[in-house]
């Protein structure tokens, strides 16, 4: 049996847990909506915030970003994946829909192809009271970004919490815009459509933690590649992207992040189970993260030269190792 089916069996059995701690920092401003405003006095587009009126932003939000920054990489990985014609792509097209507007879509060239109506099937005829090989196949039958971050037939190993406020980067207030919309015939600015909008202003720092749960490495691997991307600043976040708002970038904090091994279960309950404290800061060194890049890129039929010398240019203070 190969690693990835019992990757997916595991998904009733714990197979380590992976804490990831960041910091997203918003360049510019920027503009999580949070639908138009039903005060009469407040801005036309507000910003999401909590209860105590400080900006956050949705983990669903990160998430998604995320997810769009794995499937362009999957994209522009494809020419370089080594594939039979039985493997599916890297990543499917999720912009296209079934008719119910449910599901997502592969070319009907392409195999793997997984709609609402194909799932039914399966569980209703070709894997019928088998739910372990309905499973396997589901996992098989999805391209990697479903795997990594879920499908309508397949939960995602990943949670990504709200991200709330970093107190110490806050001055307290909100930032306005004003917005006008323009005429497409015209090009002239149209009456009645002057609005305002809500951001939190450049500077503002969020804190992140992510949770992978039960996924593979592979999944892990494809995760940390998509992190990079937005490490490196390649992802927006929230509206007002023409208008250059919403860059930001993310800071790691690999030191403390936590890893609970698969033969740990019994850590994740701390001193009631152990009669020791739960793990904190067990760290994910660099050697940790090229192992999981490797597994990606291995089970994706993709070259792993790069992995070495990626491994090399990370910057010396996060070098650190099991010491
Ligand atoms: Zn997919």
């Amino acid at each position: 049996m190969s690693e990835q089916h019992e990757v997916f069996l595991g998904q009733r059995t714990f197979t380590g847990r992976l804490e990831l701690v960041g910091t997203v920092i918003a360049r510019t401003a920027l503009r999580i909506g949070a639908g138009s405003s039903r005060d009469v006095s407040g801005p036309d587009l507000p910003v999401v915030q909590d209860t105590l009126g400080r900006p956050y932003i949705p983990g669903a939000s990160f998430k998604g970003v995320l997810r769009a920054c794995a499937e362009s990489l999957l994209r522009g990985l494809q020419p370089y994946a080594s594939r039979t014609p039985q493997e599916p792509l890297l990543t499917c097209w999720s912009v296209s829909r079934s008719d119910d507007g449910k599901a997502y879509v592969w070319p009907d060239e392409y195999p793997g192809y997984l709609t609402a109506g194909t799932v039914t099937l399966m569980k209703d005829r070709e894997f019928r009271d088998q739910p372990d090989a309905l499973n396997r196949a589901l996992y098989e039958r999805s391209c990697w970004a479903c795997r990594a971050f879920g499908a309508p037939w397949l939960a995602s190993p990943l949670l990504v919490k709200d991200l709330p406020l970093d107190e110490t980067s806050w001055a307290g207030h909100l930032g306005m815009r004003d917005g006008v919309g323009i005429d497409r015939g015209t090009g002239a600015a149209r009456e009645k459509l002057r609005y305002d909008f809500q951001v939190a202003p450049a500077g503002t720092r969020f804190a992140c933690r992510m949770v992978i749960d039960g996924a593979g490495q592979a999944e892990i691997g494809l995760i940390l590649l998509a992190l990079e991307a937005m490490t490196n600043g390649l992802a927006p976040l929230g509206g007002a992207g023409s208008r250059g708002l919403g860059r930001i970038t993310l800071e790691m904090d690999w030191k403390r992040c936590v890893w609970i091994a698969p033969g740990d279960a019994l850590a994740l309950f701390g001193d009631r189970a152990t009669g020791a404290a739960a793990p904190t800061d067990t760290g994910l060194p660099v050697e940790a993260r090229a192992g999981y890049l490797r597994a990606f890129l291995e089970a994706a039929g993709l070259p792993t030269a790069v992995v070495e010398r990626w491994q090399q240019a990370q910057p010396e203070e996060e070098n650190y190792g099991a010491d």
